[in-house]
């Protein structure tokens, strides 16, 4: 049996008349960035996370910078960033002129650690960037009181969490600006790069509007120097028809979970993904923790089956922060999850079979 990590093709072709519909119309439009498409889905988009303000841009990591840049984040300025995530965190804090913090993550969630992020507040600390990892969301509560307590900002990095909630909450809808990845392996994916931030505040909405399309809002009048970050007509129509599948999709990855679970458990050697209580997990990543990780992966590979690493080394100790010297027991448990951590596939088609298939794989490796 052959089972790949990611699965694109059914998926569109469960949806291929409504897309092909929809291809059609931008196609005909002759309008192909912005318009009318991109309007309806930034509403639609708002009003399902529960804000005002919905921005679409090119990419999230355009999203990052820009939702920085709307917060006034530069020069002189630190921004906490948890050690285990994707390096868009902290290249877009350096890129804003600003210092990345890194923080420790937790032992379970793997979410940036309350504690840790308490001891890393300095004077010159403005922001957090709270990154809602494998489509779960941190700790909101003790976050939310810290970040209150000390006068700093939040950005959540959504990029994984798209519909995840706390507390009735959705993810993206706590901080002062929520960004989003519709990279097309994401919860719910474009085909191609789009992304969007997402924000209560009408002043840092309208300048994320402008600075997205050169400073400026009419053509030609620029009020200040800005980037081209925008969304394709194309993807925000795509996105439009996801959106009316998107809940039972990630319903579908919940079930899955469950089966997993279900055949895991009495596997000793490894540790099962959690659901933080008040959270509504969505899965986008079913990271297991387990000895042997490296052994497991290749044994898993020769029986067909695609694993990934998300991910395979902590920011601190990439290459671009060497120069901050960082060692492993400054961040303990990143440390350790870099070697521990495996993602297993997790995908609304993938059927029962093909998961008993992979469990019974996994089995036979730790219990012979
Ligand atoms: C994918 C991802 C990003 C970057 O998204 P792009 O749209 O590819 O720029 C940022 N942060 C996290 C956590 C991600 O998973």
């Amino acid at each position: 049996m052959e089972i790949p990590f990611l699965e694109l093709k059914s998926q569109y072709q469960a949806i291929r008349e409504e897309i092909e519909q929809v291809i059609g119309s931008v196609f005909n439009s002759g309008r192909f960035v912005g318009g009318e498409s991109v309007r309806a889905f930034e509403s639609a988009f708002a009003n399902k996370c529960g804000v005002k303000y919905a921005i679409s841009c090119g990419n999230a990591t355009d999203g990052l910078f820009m939702a920085m840049k709307s917060m006034g984040i530069g020069k002189g300025d630190e921004v906490l960033v948890p050690a285990m995530t994707w390096i868009s965190d902290s290249a877009m804090v350096s890129l804003c002129g600003a210092k990345p913090v890194f923080v420790d993550v937790e032992e379970d969630f793997f979410c940036i650690h309350p504690k840790d992020m308490a001891s890393k507040i300095t004077k010159k600390t403005k922001a957090v960037l709270i990154v809602h990892l494998y489509g779960q969301t941190a700790q909101m509560d003790e976050l939310r009181e810290l970040t209150h307590l000390q006068q700093i900002g939040i950005i959540e990095d959504c990029a994984q969490a798209h519909f995840a909630e706390f507390d009735g909450k959705k993810a993206g809808s706590f901080g002062q600006t929520g960004v989003f990845s519709f990279y097309p392996s994401k919860t719910m994916g474009a085909y191609g790069d789009a992304g969007c931030v997402i924000t209560q505040h009408s002043d840092m909405a309208d300048f994320i509007r402008k600075f997205a399309n050169h400073g400026a809002e009419h053509k030609n009048d620029h009020l200040f120097e800005g980037i081209n970050s925008r969304m394709d007509s194309l993807q925000a129509a795509v996105l439009l028809v996801k959106m009316n599948h998107i809940d039972r999709w990630i319903a579908k990855k919940n079930v899955i979970a469950q089966w997993y679970k279900e055949q895991l458990q009495e596997v000793a050697d490894i540790s099962l993904p959690q659901i933080r209580s008040k959270a509504r997990h969505t899965f986008h990543i079913f990271a297991i923790r387990c000895k042997q990780r490296d052994e497991l992966k290749e044994f898993l590979a020769k029986n067909g089956i695609q694993t990934e690493i998300h991910y395979p080394k902590a920011l601190p100790f990439l290459k671009p922060y060497h120069h901050l010297k960082h060692k492993e027991s400054d961040f303990p448990i990143a440390a350790r999850l870099e070697k521990e951590l495996l993602s297993l596939p997790i995908y609304p088609e993938l059927t029962r079979s093909q998961v008993s298939y992979l469990c019974d794989k996994i089995k036979l490796f730790y219990l012979g």
